[in-house]
This record gives C-alpha cells, structure tokens and sequence, in this order.
C-alpha cells in the first residue's frame, strides 16, 4: 500500500464519493501530509479554473446572443385557425339575414365602408376580436388572423412592431401591399400569425388606394415608435396613405 493517496482517492473524496470512514481517513491522512494536501488543492485550483472557463465561455455566448436580432416573433401558422375563420364567416351571413333590428345591422356591416378585423383564437381561451384602441392580452398558443373589408380601397398589408420597436412585415413579407380581394365580404389575410416572446405587440392593417412598398410601411413604422419614444402601446397612426387600423396585443 502506498503511503500517500492516490489521485482517484482524492478526487472522489472531493467528489463526495468516499464512504464517511474511507473519507474521514483521506482526510486525516491529507491533514498531516504536505503531499497529498498539496495534491488536494491542485485538484481545486483545476477545478476553480474550469468553473471560470465555462462562466467566461457562458458569458460569451450571452454576449453573442445579446448581440444577434431577436428571432422572429411571429410564425405563420396552419389549418386549426382556418376551421375558426369559417365560423365566423358563417356567422355574419345569419346576422344579415335575422330579425328586422339584425337586418339593419347586417346591412350597415355590409354596406359600411372599409373595415379591418383581427381575430384571436387557436388557444384554450375563447375566440374573440380584438378592439382597436384596447390592449388585448393573449393567452399561450393562440393564433391572430387578420379580415379586412376593402370598402373602395385596392390594397392591403399588415405589419407589427413588437416592445423594442423591431417591425416585422406580416403581409405580404416584401415587395409592396397586396391587391385586396374586391367587394363588400369580409376577406382574411392568407394563414395567421402566432406570436412568440413577451411583452406588448402592436399590429397594423393598411387598406390603401396605391400599393406601398413594404419597406416604406416598415420605415413609416420604426418612425412612429421612435416617436413615441419607445412606447409601442402610445404609437401614432403611421405616416403613410390609406386607411389604417391598429391594434395592441399583450403576449403572456
Ligand atoms: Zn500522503
């Protein structure tokens, strides 16, 4: 047997791994042995230095991430919402055609000029509109559809800036604002959107006359939030032609 302990010994007496008799014997032993006490702090310097390793290797990668754009927030989404848009496109025929007060108000609906409409819905919480003007909180998992009546206006798109100000075009993605589909019915942007991240989220719908390029939309926007020094619940209208409907929605 020799009469220093072995490395092994010691880093398992570090790790815990020593049963109490076997580790109180290692150290009484490394207590009067300048060796195997030396041998025991060389065990703890490595280990220390590999601790500061790893902070400053996770401290790295922080920064990286800090440095990086925030991944998009909104994820075009699939066919469970689809099944809801068909709910309420059924509903609104039967509005129209009710008793007489339910007449009057299906045909100023249908009749009115243009409209725009975000529904929320694909989650465990009930389908509802949301209110321009309101902040709308979300509940996880669910899903935002975008309807518009174009009322006499040719063109569409949507877009939202989220708390930091990042603007990210919902539709169309690039190019310039889409050509609506003409008429007085209730049309909904193709897909949905689900948000991810927290905070508060604005979203805008632009019906216009001339098809705006989405990066003048997206300029329009980070101007608008700059101007309401970062505040994106107190955004202004932005400064484009059209007719324009915002909405603020609360991620959980
Ligand atoms: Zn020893």
């Amino acid at each position: 047997m020799s009469a220093h302990e072995s490395e092994r010994t010691l880093r398992r007496l570090r790790a815990g791994e020593l049963a109490a008799a076997e580790a109180a014997r290692v150290q009484a032993h490394a207590a009067t042995c300048d060796t195997c006490a030396q041998a025991l702090r060389a065990l703890e310097d490595a280990q220390a230095r590999f601790d500061a390793g790893v902070e400053r290797a996770l401290e790295r990668q922080r920064r990286q991430d800090a440095a990086r754009p925030p991944p998009r927030r909104w994820m075009a989404t699939s066919v469970a919402i689809a099944a809801s848009v068909l709910v309420v496109v059924l509903v609104r025929p039967l509005l129209a055609s009710g008793p007489a007060s339910g007449v009057a108000e299906g045909l100023k609906r249908l009749s009115g000029g243009p409209a725009a409409e975000l529904r929320i819905g694909g989650g465990l919480g009930p389908q509802r509109e949301a209110t321009p003007g309101t902040p709308e909180p979300l509940e996880p998992g669910e899903r935002v559809m975008l309807g518009y009546r174009a009322g006499t206006h040719r063109y569409v798109a949507a877009l939202s800036v989220d708390a930091i100000g990042e603007v990210t075009p919902l539709h169309p993605e690039a190019g310039a604002s889409a050509p609506v589909e003409p008429g007085i019915a209730q049309q909904w942007l193709p897909g949905g959107w689900e948000l991810t991240g927290s905070g508060a989220e604005r979203v805008v719908l632009v019906l216009s006359d001339e098809p705006l390029p989405v990066d003048t939309l997206v300029e329009a926007a980070r101007r608008a939030f700059v101007k309401a020094d970062g505040e994106v619940t107190r955004m202004a209208p932005l400064e484009v032609p059209g007719e324009q409907t915002h909405w603020v929605l609360l991620k959980p």
